[in-house]
């Protein structure tokens, strides 16, 4: 039985799809994760066959070809893609699905819909979400990328850094300034993989999700024309600030399903290692620190849910959903860390999942809101005069 089944709002078509997806990464991810971690990124043939299941769109409605689901369905997937044990592959995905593709939902016109949704829905056409630069990341309205208008069109001019999918992807929804005399003036902006003065300046070499790919981009006088301005001119920021409550989701949904693999991994690791006569699990000291982090674990995958519940209806989570990427991040590194030393010195080998998967979550509490920067939006919305 999956550990979704025991979660409160999840219908059994929510936990069916939950265990096909669970199906999809046992049969199609586990096998040859390995070596996507050492290629850097995940083969298009693997996309190309989840968006032929119809897994790339869970939250586009049914009008459009997709499901019509909501936050939930997103959770039990990214859960789901987080039992892989390879976050690179999780990642990649979920940046295209979860991450980018909100964007050219909520502020796309028909014709951009129209023009680009079937091939991101194939996988033909894989998303990355271009915000942070090299010198703005937490704050986001500090970028200094540029979007002039230029005749029937915007000239752009700016770098992004650390950017999923935008070496081996093919559209990027880039963040410039369209307004300088506004901090907030920031508009998005539809970039092909092609375009003029659009290049890859670095594939950026990490310490974990190293089956995702990663690029430093240059935009030098990219000139794209009104058709690819995504959205309203200079409400970019309250756009992407809108997307950034699914995104911190998706993180902690993904973050949670590899620590509970983990945490089976390591309990069954335990309870086959023989130390002072008996197995390692029947030691106190081990039994009892993986049961508190399962406790853990578990009250982080019901308050994710309920988070993703109250989205669903309407409501608009951000104390809880901020507090919760904050918490259950920085917990599921403890988890990693302790699997690691529950596995002795095979933990510190590159062999050992739980070793990658140490590595692979490091980035949770830095990447999507740092932990400082979401306990300050926590804060502020305690009540204090
Ligand atoms: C592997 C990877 C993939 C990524 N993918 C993408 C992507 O696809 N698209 C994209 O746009 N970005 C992406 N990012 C960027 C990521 O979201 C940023 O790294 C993150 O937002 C932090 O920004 P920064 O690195 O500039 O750190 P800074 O903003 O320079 O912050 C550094 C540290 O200072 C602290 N800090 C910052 N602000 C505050 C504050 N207000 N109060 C207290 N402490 C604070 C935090 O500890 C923070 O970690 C990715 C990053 C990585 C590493």
């Amino acid at each position: 039985m999956p550990h979704v089944a025991k979660v409160a709002p999840l219908d059994d078509d929510l936990i069916a799809f939950h265990e096909q997806t669970l199906d999809f990464v046992a049969n199609e991810v586990v096998p040859h994760g390995d070596q996507w971690e050492v290629d850097g990124f995940v083969p298009r043939d693997v996309l190309q066959r989840m968006g032929a299941l119809g897994m790339f769109g869970l939250r586009v409605p049914e009008a459009l070809g997709g499901l019509g689901l909501g936050p939930l369905a997103s959770l039990t997937f990214a859960e789901a893609l987080g039992s892989s044990t390879y976050a690179g592959f999780d990642v990649t995905v979920l940046v295209h699905t979860d991450m980018a593709l909100p964007h050219l939902l909520n502020s796309g016109s028909d014709d951009q819909i129209a023009r680009y949704l079937p091939d991101v829905l194939a996988g033909e056409r894989i998303l990355s979400i271009g915000v942070t630069e090299p010198d703005a990341g937490s704050d986001v309205a500090g970028i200094r990328t540029r979007a002039e208008k230029d005749g029937d069109g915007w000239r752009i001019n700016g770098s992004k850094m650390f950017i999923t999918n935008a070496v081996h992807g093919d559209m990027t929804i880039i963040a410039a300034r369209t307004n300088p005399d506004d901090r907030y003036g920031i508009s998005m902006f539809l970039v092909e993989k092609g375009t003029e003065g659009f290049s890859v300046a670095k594939a950026l070499d990490k310490t974990g999700w190293r089956s995702s790919d990663t690029a430093e981009l240059h935009l030098d006088d990219v000139w794209v024309d009104d058709a690819q301005l995504l959205g309203t001119v200079h409400r970019g920021f309250y756009e992407t600030m809108r997307n950034f409550q699914n995104e911190r989701l998706v993180l902690v949904g993904m973050g949670i399903g590899a620590a509970q693999r983990a945490l089976d991994i390591t309990v069954e690791y335990t309870s086959e290692r023989q130390a002072f006569g008996g197995r390692l699990f029947d030691l106190g000291a081990i039994r009892q620190r993986l049961a508190m982090l399962q406790a853990q674990v578990d009250a982080a995958r019901a308050s994710m849910y309920h988070c993703a519940w109250l989205a669903e209806n309407g409501t608009e989570p951000v104390r809880e959903v901020s507090g919760l990427k904050a918490w259950a991040c920085e917990m599921i590194n403890e988890v990693m860390y302790d699997c690691v030393q529950f596995h002795g010195g095979m933990g510190y080998m590159r062999e050992t999942a739980v070793e990658r998967m140490s590595r692979d979550a490091r980035i949770l509490p830095i990447g999507g809101g740092a932990t400082e920067v979401l306990l300050e939006e926590v804060a502020k919305r305690m009540g204090n005069p």
